[in-house]
């Protein structure tokens, strides 16, 4: 029987139901379980959304629905997605105060206080945990504090912490708390989930503007899907993609979400620490600023990071490196060490590949 893995290889009629296609159907009970995992995944007592789509999707549907215009919103950047988010608050019409600070760096509780001082009239946080792109993360922590002192709605974009280092959603105060699966978690990229607060629903349902009968509206799955006692699915879901979590989730309990967190701590110091010894510098300037999924690299003076990556994978095509996105591209390289390739072999293998790469 072919592998689920290679679904293009012949299926002889003999061999009985394909694994991927010949599935019954996902029922509403299993959806509401795999929603229960992932609220037991963020220790929350929120409500679970689970969005059928990548994880653009909710976060493009939260502020959507939580931005409106008239209203102020402070969106921290401290790498790409902040800009997207800037771009859709705009959209939407809001007022928005962007707090930008160098990707390499991270933002301060403390900056966080003086712009919220600075614009009193603020009722919407937007901030990005983990930053896979630039390989920095944020204080979230101290962070909610800041947001909750004020009284804005805190909106969280953990896709690339989740499963990866601490997340605690309740007990920092985020009201929309964004996760996706293929980062830390190992699991699949098409679907994605969205933890809401009570006080982020009684703000979503008091936005004329929020999507209504759209799929982007979170306002639908809470009318048609939670309210209704989760009782039928509003329409059919993405099934491969919903046993992609269910199994991702179940394997991260199998291993222990502690030691799975453990893993991705230990590949980012190791890399840290080998970057340096190969005489490079680490683009985050500081350790306790650097994210445990990836670890960026600023190239050497002269070198183009596209043409070492090229030469590092031309050693090891399997290494997990990855030249920087967009305005980064030439200046920057970086080592992937999530999900699977939160390891010391993989993390051994990048470095040696740009260890050869280096030599040449
Ligand atoms: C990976 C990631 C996402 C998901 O976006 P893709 O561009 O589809 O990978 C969203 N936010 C953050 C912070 C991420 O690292």
């Amino acid at each position: 029987m072919p592998e689920p893995s290679d679904p293009s290889a012949p299926y002889p009629p003999s061999a009985g139901p394909h694994p991927l296609l010949d599935l019954p159907p996902l029922t509403a009970a299993r959806f509401a379980a795999i929603e229960r995992r992932v609220a037991a995944l963020l220790s929350t007592r929120h409500d679970v959304v689970i969005a059928q789509g990548e994880a653009l999707l909710p976060l493009e549907g939260c502020i959507r629905a939580a931005a409106r215009p008239g209203r102020a919103a402070l969106n921290v950047v401290t790498g790409p997605y902040g800009s997207t988010f800037g771009g859709w608050l705009r959209d939407a019409g809001a007022e928005v105060v962007d707090l930008t600070v160098p990707f390499d760096s991270a933002v301060g509780a403390e900056q966080v206080a003086q712009a919220l001082a600075e614009h009193p009239e603020i009722d919407f946080v937007s901030l990005v945990h983990a930053e896979a792109a630039t390989g920095n993360t944020n204080p979230v922590a101290e962070i909610g504090e800041v947001v909750a002192a004020h009284g804005a709605l805190f909106m969280l974009d953990a896709v690339a912490s989740v499963g990866a280092e601490p997340l605690l959603p309740d007990a920092w105060g985020v009201d929309l708390c964004v996760i996706g699966a293929q980062k830390a978690m190992g699991g699949p990229a098409g679907v994605s989930a969205v933890a809401v607060s009570e006080r982020a629903w009684q703000r979503i349902a008091g936005n004329p503007a929020a999507p209504r009968r759209s799929y982007l509206s979170l306002l639908d799955w809470k009318e048609r899907w939670i309210d209704a006692g989760r009782q039928a699915l509003p329409h059919a879901p993405a099934q491969l993609e919903m046993l992609a979590l269910d199994a991702c989730l179940a394997r991260i309990e199998a291993q222990g979400a502690a030691a799975v967190a453990a893993r991705h701590a230990a590949a980012a110091a190791a890399s840290r620490e080998g970057v340096l010894d190969l005489g490079l510098t680490p683009y985050v300037l500081e350790a306790r600023w650097a994210a445990p999924v990836a670890t960026t690299v600023r190239t050497p003076a002269g070198l183009h990071a596209g043409e070492l990556v090229s030469a590092a994978l031309a050693a090891d095509p399997g290494a997990p490196l990855a030249p920087g996105g967009g305005a980064l591209a030439a200046e920057m390289l970086r080592i992937n060490h999530y999900g699977p390739a939160a390891s010391p072999d993989a993390v051994h293998r990048a470095l040696s590949a740009l260890g050869a790469a280096l030599h040449r």
